[in-house]
């Protein structure tokens, strides 16, 4: 029996045929340079943030513990079901 050898990216987790594959992935993967909060809502912490990278580009991320769905519209019916109550149906 053979083994199987593969490398897993730290970062993203996924696993990589060679080193070098691995390797290259961990450098792909950007880290925040800095937080923009967007948006408050219920809780301490924000439900809206904009992250600053260091390519220059900015993300806006979604909190998704649950806690905003209050209000919002239902993405489709069957989340609902899901027992997460409603799903953010906004911009992103
Ligand atoms: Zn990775």
């Amino acid at each position: 029996m053979a083994p199987l050898i593969y490398y897993k990216c730290p970062i993203c987790k996924m696993a990589r045929d060679t080193f070098d594959d691995a390797e290259r992935c961990e450098r792909s993967h950007l880290p925040a340079v800095s937080v923009r909060e967007l948006e408050y809502r219920l809780g301490a912490y924000p439900f809206r943030v904009a992250l600053l990278f260091a390519d220059g580009k900015e993300r806006e991320y979604i909190a998704d513990d649950g806690l905003f769905m209050i209000g919002q519209e239902v993405e489709n019916a069957d989340d609902k079901n899901k027992g997460y109550g409603k799903r953010y149906k906004g911009p992103r």
